[in-house]
Formats: C-alpha cells, sequence, structure tokens
C-alpha cells in the first residue's frame, strides 16, 4: 500500500498575492502533492485552513502515514485543539514534515518546545543547500550541493534543540548559514524540518526539492500501528508489580486515583 500522504496549506498567499498565484495557480500544498504523487509509493491528498477542522478531522489524521505542513501568514488562526490533535497523532507514529516558515507554526513549536526563530531577509537571493549527511536517505539522489537562484534567506541562530541528525546546510549569498534540513524523533514519530520554499519564488517545482520531499516522506514513514494513546501515564497498583512487594512508607495517592496533570 501507498504510503498516505497529506500536504497541509495555509492557502492564504495564493488568494491575496497576484505574484504566488501566478506561481501556484492550484496552491503550494497541490503543487506539492503533485511532485509527491509522481512516485507511486506515495498516495498524496491535500488539507487547507478555511476546511473545517482545517482538513484533518480524527479520522483522517488517524488513516494519515504522513503530514506536510506550510503555514506563514496565519499561524494564529490554527486551532489549538487541531494542533493538539496532530501533537498526539505524531508522538503516536505519524511522520510529519515542516516546511519553511512553518518553523512559526504552531504544530512546530509545541513540538520543538522552543521558540524556532531565526533571523531573515526577502531579498531573492541565491541559496546553496550542502548535504552534510551523504549517505541519509534523505538525501538519497542528489548531488553533494544543489542551488536555487532565488530565495529568501534564513540565518543562524535557529532557536530550535540540537536535531537528531542535519541532513543539509545552507549558505546565502548574503554570507549566512542556515542548518536547513533537520531530523527529530518525537514521541514514536520522526519529524523533518526542511527550510526552502519562500511563497514568491518557484521553489517547490525545483526537481532537487521535490526529490528532497518524496524521499523524507518514505523516511518518516512508520508502518508500525499508530499508538493509541500516546499521552496515557498508568498507575501499576502493587500487586500488579512483577515482583512481590509490600506497600511501606506513607503515600499520597489513594488506590486506583488517577495522577495529575
Ligand atoms: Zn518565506
Amino acid at each position: 500500500m501507498a504510503i498516505r500522504t497529506v500536504v497541509w496549506g495555509e492557502n492564504v498567499h495564493e488568494h491575496k498575492n497576484r505574484i504566488v498565484a501566478g506561481v501556484y495557480p492550484q496552491g503550494m500544498h497541490q503543487t506539492i502533492a503533485d511532485a509527491l504523487n509522481q512516485d507511486d509509493a506515495i498516495e498524496a491528498t491535500t488539507a487547507t485552513l478555511q476546511e473545517p477542522e482545517h482538513g484533518l478531522p480524527k479520522e483522517r489524521l488517524a488513516r494519515t502515514d504522513v503530514l506536510l505542513w506550510w503555514g506563514h501568514a496565519a499561524h494564529g488562526d490554527v486551532q489549538d485543539e487541531v494542533v493538539e490533535r496532530v501533537a498526539e497523532a505524531v508522538w503516536g507514529g505519524m511522520g510529519l514534515l515542516v516546511l519553511h516558515s512553518g518553523h512559526f507554526s504552531k504544530i512546530f513549536k509545541r513540538l520543538m518546545g522552543a521558540p524556532c526563530n531565526l533571523t531573515w531577509r526577502e531579498a531573492g537571493e541565491k541559496e546553496r543547500l550542502w548535504v552534510t549527511s551523504r549517505n541519509h536517505p534523505i538525501a538519497a539522489g542528489l548531488p553533494d550541493h544543489f542551488e536555487l537562484e532565488q530565495e529568501e534567506m534564513y540565518g543562524e541562530p535557529f532557536g530550535v534543540p540540537e536535531p537528531l541528525e542535519t541532513v543539509f546546510v545552507s549558505w546565502f549569498q548574503g554570507g549566512e548559514v542556515f542548518r536547513s534540513g533537520l531530523t527529530y524523533k518525537r514521541g514514536a514519530g520522526s519529524v523533518f524540518y526542511f527550510r526552502p520554499g519562500h511563497e514568491t519564488y518557484p521553489t517547490y517545482h525545483d526537481a532537487n526539492v521535490q526529490l528532497v520531499l518524496r524521499n523524507a516522506v518514505k523516511w518518516a514513514y512508520n508502518p508500525a500501528p499508530r499508538q493509541a494513546d500516546p499521552t496515557k501515564a498508568p498507575n501499576v497498583p502493587v500487586e500488579a508489580a512483577l515482583e512481590p512487594i509490600q506497600e511501606r512508607g506513607p503515600k499520597l495517592h489513594h488506590a486506583g486515583e488517577e495522577g495529575y496533570r
């Protein structure tokens, strides 16, 4: 069975800015989904902010293997309930790819537990991405470096926790550098942050970028069944201990009582 993938798009700039609408007439999310669907191993559909529950009701997330997230102007409009639902899906084993300005999305900040801030400049600079982890599956089939003729600059320091792996580092024409491909594990879920993707440039039409996204979907896919309740914290009563023990000393909790959250 193909990897069930949902590309979530904020879908705001495409309707408000003529340049963005020209570069992505069907929306950035659709362009990304089309690029993913070039691979028979992936079956990508889209969801947007404007749909009920932002297109991510519980049942749909339950049958999503990998979710991609592009947001920018409307991070604050994403319902907290949906953010928490996505976080639980990741903790339960769903893969998550956070793209470009998604670094400031509620879901990314929730999962990173950090400010996720960076420096930036919108000046159409050249970006050169270097592969820093040559044998990483996300870099499969790529040259040692590739360039995007025009991109927004994101610079260090990037306010994220130290990643598991750094797959790409970017250099920009103005001199800044940035860790542009980072992997994380959150609960049972694999998370990949990928930097390029400013809305006014044709980044998601680029063959190397599309290959990174297809590779990343396959990398983030977790074939194990989703953990049903990844935040549960059950009490183990004395009589259920693996070795016989005698209860002793003072205690605060009563038998069968829920723990504090
Ligand atoms: Zn941008």
